[in-house]
């Protein structure tokens, strides 16, 4: 079974502008095409899952989040880097949904389609949300990036520290990831 790294993307991937929209406006954040590139080449799956609000809210149509995650791919693509598939929860905070975070169940059809071990999968987000969203599903583990929302999320949730690794960008993330990966391998040897 595959593993797979999921993803939020406003503050994790690209920068947090608020209610970001125009794909033009799109840009990395720091040490994002890195991080990505190092879990890709260890055989994760990325997988994108983010609540767009500003649909639900009427701020702007579906169109545009295509735009703007086309608008990734192809910045990612060049540094090597590959999404499997973008889950996108158009709803606003009010409205019934099925995947809008810290709801599970985008995890759980990533899962089906795609024939995931969520036991050895993880969440990096820069929200507690986010973070929820992977213990609600029973992921391996969760990282909080510093980028976007994260360093004011640290501060506002300091419980966070005990449950999940933080750390400044995409890049810490992945190597954490790959540590813990190493650490579980050894153990299952003995
Ligand atoms: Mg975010």
């Amino acid at each position: 079974m595959r593993r797979a790294i999921f993803l939020d993307r406003d503050g994790t991937i690209n920068e947090d502008l608020h209610y970001l929209h125009e794909a033009e406006k799109v840009i990395l954040c720091p040490e994002a095409g890195k991080g990505l590139r190092l879990l890709a080449d260890a055989g994760y799956e990325l997988i994108v899952i983010t609540n767009q609000s500003g649909v639900g809210r009427g701020y702007f149509p579906i169109e545009d989040v295509y735009q703007v995650n086309r608008r990734l791919d192809e910045l990612l693509e060049e540094v090597g880097v590959h999404i499997l598939k973008y889950y996108i929860a158009p709803e606003s905070p009010d409205e019934p949904s099925l995947g809008r975070k810290p709801l599970p169940g985008f995890v759980y059809q990533a899962r089906d389609e795609f024939e995931l071990d969520l036991n050895r999968s993880f969440f990096i987000g820069d929200k507690r949300s986010d973070l929820e969203t992977g213990w609600n599903a029973g992921l391996q583990g969760g990282v909080l990036v510093r980028t976007g929302k994260g360093s004011v999320e640290e501060k506002k949730y300091p419980e966070l520290r005990q449950k999940a690794y933080i750390c400044d960008n995409l890049r810490e993330a992945a190597e954490y990831i790959l540590q813990e990966e190493k650490g579980r391998e050894r153990k299952e040897k003995k």
